[in-house]
């Protein structure tokens, strides 16, 4: 384990300048962290998660001059977008340029880039000299790391270092936004809103798969959003309810075992479960920070069926009911 010190940072750029894995903080989730422009040292991205091929990488730089390099070029709207939100939780796709290798654009001719705010990730990008391709630093399927002890839980043994910068801000991953097509569209909620993409873009579109599940036979712009995702071993459903409905319907359970709850703050006295909390019921920001935590909370108590509170899909929310519903395999019930 790496600490968050000057020499150890030195450390984490040689490692990734000669193709090495280097999982780092950044101030959504951890990522797994290799030279964007080697796809041999990507192509180890893919096997130290278990990723799917045909799912692209996010490219990170440290300063927006790093950006045009990357891309065919970058359009007016991206450029706004760009100096209204970075360094920041948003990434955003356009036409890839020719130094992208195949590996991090899974095939596709765009690529997705963020410039991060979090200082120990930009000294780190800087440190290697090179854009760093970087996917959240968990086993495929499972929730993202938020910490640097979730990080070394999947992928001890698999990469060459974590660099622990601590626990991340906001804790789910960052907006993905595309403006490759005419009208932008938004192919993952995150921490940056829709209301704050239209606040530049104008009229953006919110893609099918952000909330809910793609039908059989359509292609996923992105290609992540289709998988089941974010999950623990338990069986979760999602149950849309009043409070009261959903402490009736949990009431029935009470006697079997491993069946537990994800509720919302102070609802634990009323659910007749054990019950995981991840921020109060108004609080979409504390909810994407605990979100993950809580859902590997869930496999650590040894959780066999989580019955879990529906948060609001506004604002933040988005984010959160987008994560939750993939860590639920989109299994949702209305009470
Ligand atoms: P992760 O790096 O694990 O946060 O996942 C990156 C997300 O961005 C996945 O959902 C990808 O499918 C998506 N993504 C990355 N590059 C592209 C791209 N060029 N086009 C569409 N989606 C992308
Ligand atoms: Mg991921």
């Amino acid at each position: 384990m790496l600490q968050n010190t000057d020499e150890d940072i030195a450390r984490a750029g040689a490692i990734l300048r000669r193709g090495g894995l280097v999982a780092i903080p950044t101030e959504t989730v951890y990522g797994l962290a290799a030279n964007a422009l080697d796809g041999d040292a990507v192509a180890h991205i893919f096997e130290a998660k278990g990723r799917p091929q045909d799912n692209p990488l996010i490219v990170h730089i440290s300063d927006l001059s790093q950006w045009a390099a990357l891309v065919r070029e970058i359009p007016d709207r991206a450029m706004a977008l760009a100096k209204a939100y970075w360094p920041g939780p948003l990434t955003i796709i356009l036409p890839k340029s020719d130094i992208i290798p195949d590996e991090v654009s899974a095939g596709l001719d765009t690529v997705a880039v963020r410039f991060p705010s979090m200082r120990t990730a930009q000294k780190i990008i800087d440190a290697a000299g090179v854009p760093l391709a970087a996917p959240s630093a968990n086993l495929s399927g499972s929730p993202s790391p938020t910490c640097a002890r979730h990080t070394m839980d999947d992928m001890r043994g698999r990469i060459d270092a974590v660099l622990d910068g601590g626990d991340c801000n906001f804790g789910v991953e960052s907006t993905v936004v595309t403006l490759a097509t005419e009208v932008p569209r938004l192919l993952r909620p995150g921490a940056v809103t829709p209301e704050e993409l239209r606040e530049v873009l104008g009229e953006i579109e919110i893609d099918e798969a952000v909330m809910g599940k793609l039908k059989e036979g359509v292609k996923a712009a992105s290609p992540g959003m289709k998988y089941k995702h974010y999950s623990p071993k338990a069986e979760i459903t999602i149950v849309k309810s009043t409070l009261e409905a959903f402490c009736q319907f949990t009431e029935q359970m009470k006697d079997k075992p491993n069946v537990f709850a994800l509720c919302f703050d102070g609802e634990q006295e009323h659910i007749p479960l054990p019950c995981v909390t991840y921020g109060r019921e108004s609080d979409a920001l504390t909810q994407s920070h605990r979100l993950f935590t809580a859902l590997r909370e869930l496999d650590e108590r040894g959780a066999g069926v989580v019955y879990a509170r529906c948060p609001s899909t506004e604002g933040v929310g988005m984010a959160v009911y987008n994560r939750l519903l993939r860590a639920a395999g989109f299994s949702v019930m209305k009470l």
